[in-house]
């Protein structure tokens, strides 16, 4: 039983990367929620290659208060890569994974826990609303749930990003997987157990900017979950080179009726030009799509680290 366990342990987990101005009220905040809760606690930081000051203001941090861990990457390596290292670290009865620039608020964090103790092994954090990102951001996101959902082996809840709970076993079944964890939303899909979420309105960005490659940086996580998680894509090459053909085939049964029928139909230079065009350009597309897979597989192949910690402070 839950409940009979003498002192629970919180691992919060926290990639950071360039977030000087955030970190103070950051720390205040989740210390207070988590007194507030009576659990014992740690805070994971990772540095994920800050180059703003952050580093030196974790290094304070981590030797003034116990409950603070933190782990330094040798450069900046993402942010799925620094959430992968925090949970190889962490070692609480569950983990929170939330973002450092207070977009996932840690007042949440109690109703988290409260579904975990009802027995629940996942408990993500579901926004209502995307407030403060830009239109293009909250288009392609939105479509690229759509996508992700419509094509992947997994189900991934829309409208959640990393900031939710996780229970010791799954932790333990990410930390086991080899494979990279370039979409983590997607290996907690694929390794199941109870899941279930919380509902809570996103703010916008406390302090810095969302820079425009965080977008990029959103995009490509986004595109891993296709790739990763589905070989749909291999099978439109397939599906595009039956359509071709056969749009090839009416069009010379067209062509071969007009004249039958003796009706004057265009010909010559643009039919030419659009075809070698439209063929040029599927042709690249599928190329690039084998691509994306093949990348893939040499990255699994050759195995390397997927982040190298430099440093680590209370670890
Ligand atoms: N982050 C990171 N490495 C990066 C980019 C971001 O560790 O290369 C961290 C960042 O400090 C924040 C979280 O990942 O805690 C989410 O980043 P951001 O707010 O830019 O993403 P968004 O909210 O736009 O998804
Ligand atoms: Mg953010």
């Amino acid at each position: 039983m839950l409940e009979s366990r003498p002192k629970m342990l919180l691992s919060i987990v926290v990639p950071v990367y360039n977030e000087i101005e955030v970190l103070p009220s950051l720390l205040a905040a989740i210390r207070g929620v988590m007194a507030g809760t009576g659990h014992a606690y740690e805070i994971i930081l990772v540095d994920d290659g800050s180059l703003d000051g952050t580093s030196q203001a974790l290094k304070q941090a981590a030797t003034t208060d116990a409950h603070i861990k933190a782990l330094f990457f040798s450069r900046n390596f993402g942010h799925q890569a620094a959430i992968t290292a925090g949970l190889d670290f962490a070692s609480g009865d569950a983990a929170v994974v939330i973002d450092a620039d207070l977009q996932d608020p840690p007042e949440l964090i109690p109703q988290l826990i409260a579904r975990w103790r009802e027995g629940f092994d996942v408990v993500y954090a579901q926004r209502r609303n995307r407030k403060g990102e830009t239109w293009l951001k909250r288009v392609v996101s939105s479509a690229g749930y759509k996508l992700i959902n419509k094509i992947a082996d997994v189900d991934i809840p829309p409208n959640t990003g990393d900031f939710r709970l996780i229970s010791r076993r799954v932790v333990d079944e990410i930390n086991s997987m080899k494979e990279s964890h370039g979409f983590l939303r997607g290996m907690v899909a694929v390794i199941g157990f109870r899941q279930t979420s919380v509902l809570f309105d996103r703010p916008a960005r406390f302090e810095g900017t969302g820079k425009y490659n965080r977008f990029l940086g959103s995009l490509r996580i986004g595109l891993n979950g296709i790739f990763c998680f589905s070989n749909y894509a291999l099978s439109i090459s397939s599906k595009l080179g039956f359509l071709i053909a056969g749009s090839a085939f009416l069009l010379a049964l067209v062509y071969l009726i007009l004249k039958l029928i003796g009706t004057p139909f265009p010909l010559g230079n643009p039919t030419i030009v659009i075809l070698l065009l439209f063929l040029g350009g599927v042709q690249l597309i599928t190329v690039g799509i084998l691509g994306e897979y093949i990348g893939r597989i040499y990255e699994e192949i050759r195995q390397r680290p997927k982040f190298i910690v430099d440093r680590k402070e209370g670890l």
